[in-house]
């Protein structure tokens, strides 16, 4: 993990800067490719830039594991590469112990996964969700396309679409993470198995009022932009409780008020509202919630209210017989365990559409994450790898 952490790693801020296609994860993937290679693996890069190792018998559906060996900018160490580095040490376990396998194991380091591009590059192109028309349009916030960022890199990103896998040539996908949120250290348990990836929804609400001078302009005659984006603040609390889940989140996260004068009544609000739940009809009853509580503000401040939906990614289980096996696995160990959403997107929602797909969870030190101080103790890495080489090994003989 600390080698690894060396490829795009600031002295000014300890984090680590290795976003998809940058010269930092060029090196990480050679560096990871030759780790595959030493240990024996087949390995190869396929045209989406995932490099991919594969131990056992070559002729049969693989169970893969994996996760992506990118980092947002100024990451921590774990976020991803513990998927992989766990993946290579549970084969090393079963190469020094000389375990017979029925089915191969390939690791896979996907490319991409943080979305520099908009996306998760890797895990789409090998669940085959990949379009040529994104492709050829995904830019970076700086407007370098996907095109010029695999050119440099010596990948056609045409070849992408080729990195597809059948899903009669896979067995199953497990993926270990660490947890990035807070929920396994407040209650004290030291494995979360993943029951699925929360869907999501993102709108960019507008509220239009006008704008007047804040001290000639009575109370009772303004059209406060920023009063009706607050009042719909204080909704949120009641529309989870009539509408949503334990699972539900809604998150105001940008606010942008216009003109933006400390003297002016605010005319405009612009803002977004994010939705997480792991049903999609109950992401719907949210949404219609939330779509009548803005109308209902908008009159009562006269304001006029527009939304537009950026984007409905609908909720993804995980797999009934590989929880099952997570679950059982971890029993056997003693670990404490719950079972548990994702609330952040990850590889494994793209396995979903092609195999039976599980994740494993371990506790973050604060819940912190994309952040350099991100954390994990030892001993729950330790814990997980052991989950996850124990539930490949339960899954060698229950698929
Ligand atoms: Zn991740």
């Amino acid at each position: 993990m600390y080698e690894l952490a060396k490829f795009g790693y600031r002295e000014s801020d300890k984090g680590i800067y290795r976003q998809g296609f940058t010269e930092a994860d060029w090196q990480a993937r050679h560096w990871i490719t030759d780790h595959f290679q030493r240990c024996g693996l087949h390995t190869h890069m396929d045209g989406a830039g995932n490099v991919c190792g594969r131990y056992g018998p070559q002729d049969k559906p693989a169970i893969l594991i994996g996760s992506h060996l990118d980092s947002v900018p100024a990451g921590g160490i774990f976020d991803g590469t513990l998927g992989v580095i766990a993946g290579l040490e549970c084969v090393r376990i079963i190469q020094e112990q000389d375990i017979p396998l029925q089915y191969p194991i390939e690791i896979i380091a996907t490319s991409e996964e943080e979305g520099r591009f908009g996306g998760m590059l890797g895990a789409q192109a090998l669940s085959g969700s990949l379009t040529l028309d994104w492709l050829e349009n995904a830019k970076d916030p700086t407007g370098e396309t996907l095109k010029q960022a695999m050119a440099a890199r010596g990948l056609d990103y045409h070849e992408a679409l080729h990195a597809k896998r059948n899903p009669e040539d896979v067995k199953a996908f497990i993926e270990l993470h660490i947890e990035q949120g807070p929920v396994l250290e407040a209650s004290k348990k030291t494995i979360g198995v993943v029951e699925g990836i929360s869907g999501v929804f993102k709108w960019l609400i507008k509220f239009l009022g006008k704008a007047d001078h804040a001290g000639t302009a009575p109370m009772d005659l303004r059209s406060d932009a920023f009063m009706g984006l607050a009042d719909f603040a204080h909704e949120i609390k009641r529309i989870i409780d009539e509408n949503g889940t334990d699972k539900s989140r809604l998150t105001i996260g940008r606010v942008d008020l216009k003109p933006g004068y400390a003297h002016t009544v605010p005319g405009e609000a612009d803002f977004t509202l994010v939705g997480r739940d792991m049903s999609e009809q109950v992401m719907r009853d949210l949404a219609d919630s939330c779509r009548k509580a803005l109308s209902a503000i908008a009159r009562r401040h006269r304001l006029m209210f527009e939304y537009e939906q950026m984007s409905w990614l609908e909720p993804k289980s995980c797999s009934q017989h590989v929880m099952d096996v997570i679950e059982q696995t971890t029993q056997e160990l003693g670990y404490s365990y719950q079972l548990m959403p994702s609330g952040a997107g990850h590889d494994a929602q793209f396995f979903t559409d092609i195999t039976p797909t599980g994740m494993i969870f371990i506790p973050s030190v604060g819940g912190v994450s994309h952040a350099p101080d991100e954390w994990s103790h030892w001993v729950d890495v330790e814990k997980g790898c052991n989950v996850l080489l124990n539930s490949l090994l339960r899954l060698q003989t229950t698929l």
